[in-house]
Order: structure tokens, then C-alpha cells, then sequence
């Protein structure tokens, strides 16, 4: 069994307990979202599948030889395409997701006209490189070059893509019961989109959270109260360890930041709409201090934009 940092193109592989392992994406690179590989005694559960089938392709080739077990479940933890569209290589295995996830999946992912996905992309490549020309702030610079890098990957994939939907679907809570350890997953609600489940190991107090916890980033938001109201129950877990949907790892604590980051924002709109402050006013506000370093492409003016919806 291997210990340590196990280096691909496309993620770090962390080992978190015997027999769990976080793939952390290399930025740019074309994974995207960070996956995981657990090994539950006979078998293989994969969290999350990347966002090219070429990093999904490693993944799995990895999860395979380190373990010497093939994989059974894939868990999609939410319908996004940098989680899902590594599904194509898991066809033969189980996937699992919520009701909803899976309903999300078809209505928003499925690739009707290859040449005409290349193409949009290819639109948004432009634009992304248009605007790295003329930014100057140094974190927005940033996210753009990593943007720009993931998404040429994604455009290079496009021939190749297969929209593959999860088999098996849940409500609320599924348990896999394996030999070795048991492996939990849950769904608490939505926040960061209507349905975000994540994998949670009780015994090795570890959960693969999805895109409902991130490192580093501006977390993107369908809706702010529930998404608050998942961390909050999330919260309410015995856990040590959380890989995020995006960046390295880390500890409970960052559930805590990222409420304080939901909480703010309300207040700070909540109160701007009290003075009568106009969306153009509240879309001029300045990232807090403390958040900014956080990456994502106007990632704190989207959240104002849609917190502001919610509010008005
Ligand atoms: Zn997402």
C-alpha cells in the first residue's frame, strides 16, 4: 500500500487513512474538481469524476492498480460538468447520485451538437484571453490564466465526450456497507446548487465534500440561505478532515469560514438594500480583506448579484 504523495498529470494523490485517498486537480490541467478513491474491502468507491475523460482515465487506472481492486460505485456528489463528465469512463459501474443531481445532470449537461459545443467554448476561450490582456489585478489575473488553461483541456476533450448519467439514485442518505469500512452519502440540501451530496467516512471522521466546502475560492452560490442551512447541518457532523470540491485540504474549521463568508455577504446586502443602495452600488463593493486572495472570476460579484436576488 502506497504512503505518502503519488504524483499524476493531472492530480496529487493524498492518503488520508489506510486505503482512502484524495485526488487533488492539478490546476489547469483538466481534472478541475478533486475526486477521491476509497477502498471499502472487496471493492472501490470513486467520489467524483473530473472534468475530462483523460484525467477520469487515470484516475481510475490509479484507483485500480494501487488497491488491486476494481471500482463498483462512483458517487457524483453534484450535476456540474468539472464532477461528472469523467462518467463516461465508469459506464460498466455503478454511479450514484441525488434524484435531483441526476435530473440536473440530463437537463443541463447533455452535449446535443459536438460542433456547436466546440464551438461556444471555443467563444468563451476568446474571451477569457481578451480580458487576461487588459486585467491588472493580480488575483483575477490568476484565476483567469487557470481558467483559460482548464478550459482549453475541456475544449480538447469535447470529440471525445460522453454525457453519462448516474444509475442509482437517493434522497437523503445511502450506506454502503462495505467489508473493511462503511461509506455514507449524504445530502443535506443544496446551497451551492439545488442538490449537493458528499461522502463521509464516520469512523475515519473524513467527508469529500463536494463543492459545498472550498479552499481558497469564492464559493459559486445557487442560493445563499440553503446553503447556509446545509453547512450548518453539515456542521453538526463528527468530522477531522474535508477535502473540498476545489483546492487542498482541510479541516473543520473551514466550514466555519465559509459560513462567516455566507453570513457576511447577507449582511453586507441586506444592509445596502435597507439604504435603498441601487445593483449597481452593491456590485461596486470591494472584496473584504480577508477574502482576497480567494480565486474565481468575479467570483464576489456574482455572489453579490445573486445574494441581491435573493434579497430584493
Ligand atoms: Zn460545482
Amino acid at each position: 500500500m502506497p504512503t505518502g504523495k503519488i504524483k499524476s498529470s493531472y492530480f496529487t494523490l493524498e492518503t488520508l487513512a489506510d486505503g482512502v485517498y484524495a485526488a487533488i486537480a492539478k490546476k489547469g490541467e483538466g481534472a478541475m474538481g478533486n475526486s477521491g478513491i476509497i477502498d471499502i474491502g472487496k471493492e472501490v468507491v470513486i467520489f467524483d469524476t473530473f472534468t475530462t475523460p483523460n484525467a477520469a482515465r487515470e484516475l481510475r487506472q490509479l484507483a485500480e492498480d494501487i488497491t488491486q481492486k476494481g471500482v463498483k460505485y462512483v458517487l457524483n456528489s453534484h450535476y456540474h460538468g468539472d464532477h461528472t463528465f469523467g462518467n463516461q469512463i465508469f459506464e460498466d459501474v455503478i454511479i450514484i447520485s441525488t434524484t435531483k443531481t441526476r435530473n440536473l445532470h440530463m437537463d443541463k449537461n447533455m452535449i446535443l451538437d459536438p460542433n456547436k459545443e466546440m464551438e461556444e467554448t471555443k467563444k468563451y476561450l476568446n474571451q477569457l484571453e481578451a480580458r487576461l490582456e487588459e486585467e491588472l489585478n493580480p488575483i483575477l489575473r490568476t484565476s483567469l490564466e487557470i481558467q483559460l488553461k482548464e478550459m482549453k483541456k475541456v475544449h480538447e476533450s469535447i470529440p471525445e465526450l460522453q454525457i453519462v448519467l448516474p444509475n442509482l439514485t437517493f434522497e437523503n442518505r445511502l450506506v454502503l456497507h462495505g467489508e473493511t469500512r462503511t461509506v455514507e452519502f449524504c445530502c443535506f440540501g443544496g446551497g451551492h446548487t439545488p442538490s449537493d451530496a458528499f461522502l463521509y467516512l464516520p469512523e475515519e471522521k473524513i467527508a469529500f465534500m463536494g463543492d459545498i466546502v472550498l479552499e481558497n475560492l469564492h464559493p459559486p452560490i445557487y442560493n445563499s440561505q440553503e446553503f447556509i442551512n446545509n453547512l450548518i447541518k453539515i456542521s453538526e457532523l463528527d468530522i477531522q478532515r474535508i477535502v473540498p470540491g476545489h483546492g487542498n485540504l482541510v479541516t473543520k474549521s473551514q466550514i466555519d469560514l465559509m459560513l462567516d463568508y455566507l453570513h457576511q455577504l447577507n449582511a453586507k446586502v441586506g444592509h445596502a438594500l435597507e439604504k435603498g443602495n441601487t445593483l449597481e452600488q452593491i456590485l461596486a463593493f470591494e472584496t473584504p480583506e480577508e477574502y482576497s486572495t480567494w480565486t474565481g472570476i468575479d467570483g464576489y460579484k456574482r455572489n453579490l448579484n445573486t445574494v441581491y436576488n435573493e434579497l430584493r
